[in-house]
């Protein structure tokens, strides 16, 4: 059995705040890719065909390596309109990066994924971003955010988070406020390190019986409906019969999974196994829908559905 190291991050930000940028520079400055290779465009806004389908969820997926660890960063909606498809997407990580621009501070689109990251408990990292700014205040931001998570009900240990200070269009951060350019970091070290220390990695046994939650729905006309979601616990692999159950007292019905693919960088590769805590898409279950548990036929252990709710319109 691999023994893959796995976190498990969204990134919260709000438009305009760099986190495009941010994920192409990761991208770039992960292990995934070799040095003399450059993500030619940027990298998540160049995805319109998944838009015109709306599947906003899947289509800016990715993951980053880092000292041999897999990142998987799991896209956010920003607006309080894809109420549902927040939930559904922390539903995948154990942590949240918040970005915030280091002159504007937090905004009003920031405060309902943070305060939906807040009551999942997932502990937030604050990227206090752009700092290469000339009006950034990047002190003025840390305060704003640590009032802005007290205002939302963050519990102490929330309220203890780790602050990085960057520039991802420049590609530095830095644990350190202060000072331009040479004193900062000189890549994304600090970001990255502080993913790996801050993020828990996921726990579940692999050898338990599977569990695996779809929190997101993608298509092919090659291989028809993909199921995303995050292994619970257990090793899903190809070929495997599964039951899938819609939660504890819902309908089951049984079904055969075809490939399993996990992410790297930008691609989505086949892989002959996947582990607790990897982020996995499924093929091969005609009908897999949101929110069902896909586990073991002879050990069941379904977690409860997922959310499908309405667009919400609630700002706070
Ligand atoms: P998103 O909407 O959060 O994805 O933001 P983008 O990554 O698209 O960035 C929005 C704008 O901010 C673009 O014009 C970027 O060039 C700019 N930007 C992104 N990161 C930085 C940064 O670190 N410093 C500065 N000064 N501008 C940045």
């Amino acid at each position: 059995m691999s023994n893959k190291q796995i976190r498990n991050i969204a990134i919260i930000a709000h438009v305009d705040h760099g986190k495009t940028t941010m994920v192409d520079q990761l991208l770039r400055q992960s292990g995934t890719f070799a040095e003399h290779e450059k993500v030619v465009d940027t990298v998540m806004d160049n995805n319109a065909i998944e838009r015109e389908r709306g599947i906003t969820i899947l289509a800016k997926n990715c993951a980053v390596s880092w000292k041999g660890t897999h990142i998987n960063i799991v896209d956010t909606p920003g607006h309080a309109d894809f109420g549902g498809e927040v939930e559904r997407a922390l539903s995948m990580v154990d942590g949240v990066v918040l970005l915030i621009d280091a002159q504007e501070g937090p905004m009003p689109q920031t405060r309902f994924v943070t305060k939906k990251a807040l009551a999942l408990g997932l502990r937030p990292i604050l990227v206090v971003n752009k700092v290469d700014k000339p009006g950034a205040r990047p002190q003025y931001v840390v305060d704003a955010a640590f009032d802005l998570f007290d205002k939302l009900g963050a519990t102490d240990e929330q309220l203890d988070f780790p602050v990085v200070y960057a520039s991802g269009i420049n590609g530095w951060s830095s644990m350190e406020e202060g000072g331009q350019g040479e004193q900062w970091g000189p890549d994304m070290s600090a970001l990255f390190d502080t993913i790996l220390a801050h993020v828990p990695p996921h726990e579940g046994e692999a050898d338990a019986p599977l569990q695996l939650q779809i929190s997101a729905i993608d298509f092919s006309t090659f291989v028809g409906r993909i199921g995303v979601g995050r292994v619970n616990a257990g090793t899903v692999k190809p070929g495997m019969e599964v039951l899938v159950m819609e939660g504890p007292d819902g309908a089951s019905h049984k079904g055969r999974i075809n490939q399993v693919l996990t992410f790297q960088g930008l691609e989505r590769v086949q892989v002959t196994q996947a582990g607790p805590g990897d982020i996995v898409l499924i093929n091969g279950i005609a009908d897999i829908s949101i929110g069902v548990t896909v586990t073991d036929p002879l050990q069941p252990a379904p977690l409860p559905m997922l959310k499908v709710d309405e667009p919400t319109l609630t700002m706070n």
